[in-house]
């Protein structure tokens, strides 16, 4: 999922807003960074969306 775009250091994001749903490219130095949506201005948090395949075993503890 990462260099869907095609440019080294470049991801993209999507606006959280269901009205909105604009994509945008993003830097890889803006990540964890929180930048507006250019047309809503919705924040949206960069590299905010789980990558990650699992949450650390010690975080999160057996439901059973
Ligand atoms: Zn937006």
């Amino acid at each position: 999922m990462s260099n869907a775009s095609g440019v080294p250091g470049v991801f993209a994001v999507q606006c959280p807003n269901p009205k909105c749903r604009k994509y945008m490219l993003v830097e890889e130095h803006d990540r964890g960074k929180v930048v507006p949506c250019l047309l809503c201005k919705t924040p949206i948090r960069v590299g905010g969306a789980p990558v990650e395949p699992r949450p650390p075993a010690s975080r999160v503890p057996p439901s059973q």
